[in-house]
């Protein structure tokens, strides 16, 4: 239930993303009644749908895969997208944010659980964009952290220790390539049955769905 997530996180350091993704706008309106204004969505013209139809004030996250051409349909509204996944996406989100003179903020989606159906960045490759005059030009996109989602399994130490990676790689992308940038703070990892474990191993955000419609 929506109250009791929010007494329980309310003394911690992490924002909640409320996943509404398949819910009816009457649903979203009862968080949203109840003080929640970041919700995410992991389908383009749901989203474009529910930022039509529901409260301007709403910050919408991007969390599912994103392919490069449906970037422009939410360009103009998106607050962060989680799950940029290829150099080819990030270059594209600049340019279409570029065009409605905005900034997006994007966290860099890694893949740390063992089901081959998860995306990702591979972390040498983004270290080296990182440095090239390519990404130096990128200037309506801001990168402030990490994303990644663990295994699906009852296995709680293997989801510890996969979100123990995501940590480690935010860390290693923190001291060599982000270390000026104050920005870059964030670490998305812990979905409704494991975001106890996601808070202890250092999340920021929180992706939760299921829990709170109930
Ligand atoms: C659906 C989804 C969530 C939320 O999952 P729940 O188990 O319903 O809390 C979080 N992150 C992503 C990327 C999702 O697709």
């Amino acid at each position: 239930m929506y109250s009791n997530l929010i007494k329980e996180i309310e003394n911690k350091p992490v924002q909640l993303v409320a996943v509404s993704k398949t819910r009816t706008n009457e649903a979203i309106m009862s968080l949203y009644h109840q003080g929640q204004r970041i919700f995410g969505e992991n389908r383009v013209k749901d989203m474009e749908q529910k930022y039509e139809d529901l409260p301007k004030d709403i910050k919408w996250h991007f969390i599912g895969h994103l392919q490069s051409k449906k970037v422009k349909y939410i360009a103009s509204f998106v607050e962060m997208i989680h799950s940029v996944d290829s150099i080819k996406l990030l270059e594209e989100i600049n340019k279409q944010a570029q065009k409605h003179d905005r900034t997006i903020k994007v966290l860099l989606q890694f893949k740390i659980a063992r089901e081959e159906s998860k995306y990702g960045l591979q972390i040498n490759d983004i270290i080296h964009y990182l440095n090239t005059n390519e990404y130096e030009q990128l200037s309506h996109i801001e990168i402030v952290g990490v994303m990644g989602m663990a295994t699906f399994t009852h296995d709680k130490n293997q989801i510890r220790n996969e979100f123990k990676q995501l940590k480690n790689i935010f860390e290693n992308l923190k001291s060599n390539s982000f270390q000026s940038k104050d920005s870059f703070k964030e670490i998305s990892m812990g979905m409704s049955g494991d975001y106890h474990i996601a808070i202890e191993e250092g999340s920021t955000i929180l992706r939760i769905g299921s829990l709170l419609f109930q």
